[in-house]
């Protein structure tokens, strides 16, 4: 039976450049705009379905849209069947690798497809995928980079009180390890109470990393996110030995695949998938599937939006990572409350553009 609100009629795909209220100083690199790239499906009955990932790099932002239009090209004319074009799509990127911008190209498609039928079905996106609206507990992320440890105690009352947030994450990884036991210090006494997970962005050695997670281990984090390059996962499963704190990873699963290969090899005792990275919704589902039958607790990486809803339907849920940066163009940003993150009762993942900013930060 062909439903007319689920044929697909047009996609187009756009980048946005959206500068950063503070700036992003990790081990790894800096940024002061963050790209996303814009999915927007219109169906033969007029729904019209967003999606976006964040993708990082503006110079190759245009690679990812290049592999979202060139699968929207086969779909023109075909009913919505996310988790079926997933498959397909899979197969379409196979000579370019099931991952990185084959894979990210995919995700965003995915997100949009999956949003389109939320909302052909009239549904938030959470409903659609068998969970109920609800709130969802968040930290958060949107700062405590590797500022000057002075700095840093003022910074984590701010985003504590922004929206009575009861967790939020800082950076480490600067030219001592004293600096960032200093670091963890004022953060601590800054915001008494509140969790303070921890992210190295890959940026030690395996040495480096036991004797800086050593001397930090007692500091009371709630957890020490990528000490050393995502893909050692034989180190990474030795830290985790060692430590008391447990080792998160995730936001560098390249498919469900790559989860389920760390968690086989102990490399982590938490994960966090990366919407885009992991393979969009249909990746993200997969993936938080296997995550429950090693009985590990999944958070998020960025794109809260689209991941708040991903988080309801997942079984081990753990924290959403939360941060504002695609709020500029948003018409509607989410309501974030007592540190919890409100989904919208509203068909899809219930997120519009604000076209004059669109335009105003395309790229
Ligand atoms: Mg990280």
């Amino acid at each position: 039976m062909a439903n007319k609100n689920l044929i697909i009629r047009n996609v187009r795909v756009r980048a946005a450049n959206i500068p950063l209220k503070r700036p992003l100083v990790a081990s790894v690199a800096q940024f002061t705009h963050w790209v996303a790239l814009i999915v927007d499906i219109e169906t033969e009955g007029d729904v019209r379905g967003r999606g976006y990932i964040c993708p990082y790099l503006p110079q190759t932002a245009a690679a990812f849209g290049r592999v979202a239009e060139m699968l929207a090209e086969g779909w023109i004319g075909r009913t919505v069947a996310p988790a079926r074009m997933y498959d397909e799509g899979m197969k379409r990127i196979q000579t370019i690798g099931q991952n990185g911008v084959g894979l990210g190209g995919l995700a965003a498609m995915d997100v949009a497809l999956w949003d389109t039928f939320a909302r052909a079905h009239d549904m938030p996106l959470a409903v659609a995928l068998g969970a109920e609206v609800a709130p969802v507990k968040a930290y958060n992320s949107s700062g405590l980079w590797l500022q000057d440890p002075e700095l840093l105690a003022r910074e984590a009352v701010e985003l504590r009180d922004e929206h009575g947030f009861s967790a939020v994450k800082m950076r480490f990884g600067r030219e001592t390890i004293a600096e960032d036991v200093q670091s963890a210090r004022n953060v601590m006494e800054a915001v008494p109470g509140t969790i303070v997970m921890s992210d190295f962005n890959q940026g030690l050695s395996y040495s480096e990393a036991v004797n800086r997670l050593r001397a930090l281990d007692d500091e009371g984090l709630h957890w020490f996110e990528e000490p050393i390059i995502y893909s050692d996962l034989a180190g990474c499963a030795r830290l985790s030995e060692k430590m008391r704190t447990p080792i998160m990873l995730g936001e560098n699963f390249h498919g469900p695949r790559d989860m389920h290969e760390a968690l086989k090899a102990n490399a982590c005792d938490m994960v966090m998938p990366d919407l885009m990275r992991i393979g969009g919704v249909t990746g993200w589902m997969r993936a938080a599937a296997i995550a429950q039958q090693y009985s590990v607790e999944v958070s998020s990486h960025l794109m809260a939006e689209i991941s708040a809803h991903l988080m309801l339907a997942t079984p081990t849920r753990g924290w959403l990572e939360w941060t504002d940066w695609l709020e500029p163009i948003l018409k509607d940003p989410f309501t974030v409350k007592d540190g919890e993150v409100h989904v919208p009762d509203t068909p899809g993942v219930g997120v519009e553009w604000d076209e004059a900013a669109l335009d105003r930060y395309a790229l």
